[in-house]
């Protein structure tokens, strides 16, 4: 009998998923059990690691808010995240070449048949 892939249910996997995003390389279906593949409709975020779907708290923690600042030195920006939970915002230096790549993943969402679409 399949386990429900879901880290740490023990529920059997009745119901198969599959991924909808295709720019990561590796598995991209899973069975769940019937609460989970419930709850993947219902739009919860989730997201796999190996052939484990990760949700609720074993997901990367949801971004509140967020806020850019160019640096007045070196070029770069200071980009500055709230995350959902947490009281103290984490701040990273991002260096023109992490900027392109982040910005390449954010090019890559919105064509994704999102708000213009
Ligand atoms: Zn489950």
């Amino acid at each position: 009998m399949v386990t429900c892939s879901v880290l740490r249910c023990t529920n059997p996997g009745s119901a198969f998923t599959v991924g909808s995003q295709r720019l990561v390389p590796g598995y991209h279906e899973a069975y769940v059990c019937a609460e989970h593949k419930a709850l993947i409709e219902a739009g919860a975020p989730w997201d796999m690691e190996g052939n484990l779907v990760l949700m609720g708290m074993d997901l990367a923690p949801i971004l509140a808010n967020w806020r850019a600042r160019p640096s007045v030195g070196s070029e770069g920006f200071t980009l500055t995240l709230e995350i959902a939970g947490q009281i103290k915002p984490v701040e990273v230096f991002l260096m023109p070449s992490e900027a392109r790549t982040l910005s390449s993943f954010i090019d890559a969402a919105n064509s994704d048949g999102g708000v213009c679409a």
